[in-house]
């Protein structure tokens, strides 16, 4: 009986195994993740301000899965691709007939000199208790240090997970104010951008929208500002310095470092696959979700890196391995947006849905879309258990 190594236990990942495990796939099924549980990436940003606990975005992958996947639970150090092992931090080489590569994404820092050494960055789940553990520290530490930097942050960046955080973030304030007994407005958020203009991906109306209810809330925004280098407490940005002892970096995101680590040829730890989410030349050795690069045939650019996407590409990728063992051709991977959500904090949001018909939503009704989106995906991957416990 072949065997399919699926790894990663993210979105991309666990989808494919639950769409082989649905579609009856005759195969030996290997989960790879280097964590037993599967967490939610894109509440990664509510962990880091502490508006949820990692038990909130969390599930035991095992509790996902049935009893003909083995789930493995070891890191991936690089694939042999010539051999078609897996290389693991702790167990023997994993053999494969195929390959589901969903391994996922790091922090990008682009080079800009001190991010790694003086900012904190959120890309699992140990990552983002780390930020939020280093927010309440510093604001307690106000009280002894009466360092007015101790009550500034900066998010560097306002991409989609910069402009969630801060949501978060300004929703926490009231909180950690009286909490540490802060001074009333000490506190201040500050968000740098090199782009000119914030969240140009939504319609005008929208972003506008969200930039307006950040600033209302005390966000002071830098757009236009490109940050240049990151030095202990100082941010800084073209001609400005930004001084707080909570710097946190959401620039974007690059592939698996395991990617470069295999010999793939790769931009970013993304490799560009074919049609059908296969490297080209390798039939059966499939990446999908962050690791890859996946042009859009109508479009001729490469899709985003979202869940959404990911979770598509699993679906499409899970079909392409169940074509190959029974011997049939494969099919390209084709997508279709159902639209964009960004929250704003737990109780508002901006979102562009592209589902009968076209609609533009703000406010309180968009933290309803997004938990229907979140329990869609909970439901979805694991159980209707894990949906009810995260409510
Ligand atoms: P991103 O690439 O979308 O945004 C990063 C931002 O950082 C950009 O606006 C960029 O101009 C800015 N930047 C880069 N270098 C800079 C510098 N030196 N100084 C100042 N600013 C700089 O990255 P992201 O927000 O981490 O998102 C990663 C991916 O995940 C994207 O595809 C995004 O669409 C997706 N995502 C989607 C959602 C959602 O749909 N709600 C949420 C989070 C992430």
């Amino acid at each position: 009986m072949a065997t399919i190594a699926v790894l990663g236990g993210g979105y991309a990942g666990l989808r494919t195994v639950k769409r082989l495990m649905h579609d009856k796939v005759d195969a030996h099924i290997v989960l790879v993740n280097n964590h037993p549980y599967h967490y939610e990436s894109t509440q990664l940003h509510e962990v880091a301000a502490g508006t949820k606990t990692s038990a909130d975005i969390t599930f035991d992958i095992r509790e996902a899965v049935d009893h003909r996947v083995d789930v493995v639970i070891d890191t991936v150090v690089s694939i042999d691709r010539e051999n078609k092992r897996v290389i693991l931090e702790h167990g023997e080489p994993l053999a494969y007939d195929y390959l589901v590569n969903a391994l996922g994404f790091e922090s990008e820092t682009f080079g800009v000199k001190g991010v790694k050494e003086h900012s904190l960055s959120f890309t699992d789940i140990d990552s983002a208790v780390a930020v939020h553990e280093h927010i309440e520290r510093t604001l307690a530490n106000y009280a002894t240090s009466h360092d007015e930097n101790d009550l500034h942050i900066v998010v560097c960046g306002a991409g989609f997970t910069g402009i969630e955080l801060l949501g978060e973030l300004v929703h926490q304030v009231p909180r950690w104010t009286k909490q540490y007994g802060l001074p009333e407005g000490g506190m201040r958020i500050i968000c740098v951008e090199a782009g000119k203009k914030i969240l140009p991906m939504l319609p005008e109306d929208l972003s506008t929208w969200a930039v307006d209810f950040l600033t209302k809330h005390g966000v002071e925004m830098h757009p236009g500002t490109a940050i240049t280098e990151v030095k202990p407490g100082v941010v800084i940005g073209g001609d400005l310095e930004f001084h707080a002892n909570t710097v946190i970096w959401t620039t974007g995101v690059r592939g698996s470092h395991v990617i470069n680590d295999s010999g793939y040829d790769q931009k970013r730890n993304r490799v560009v696959v074919g049609e059908d989410l296969a490297v080209e030349g390798h039939p059966g050795e499939f990446l999908i979700g962050d690791v890859s690069a996946v042009p859009d045939a109508s479009s001729g650019r490469l899709y985003p890196t979202t869940a959404q996407i990911a979770i598509a590409q699993a679906d499409a990728a899970a079909a392409n391995v169940a074509a190959l063992i029974d011997g049939r051709p494969t099919q390209p991977f084709v997508f279709k947006s159902v639209g964009t959500v960004c929250s704003l904090g737990p109780h508002e949001g901006v979102a562009s849905i592209d589902m009968l018909g076209h609609w533009k939503l703000k406010g309180h009704k968009v933290s309803l879309v997004k938990k229907l989106v979140n329990d869609r995906s909970v439901l979805e991957l694991a159980h209707v258990k894990e949906m009810l416990a995260s409510n």
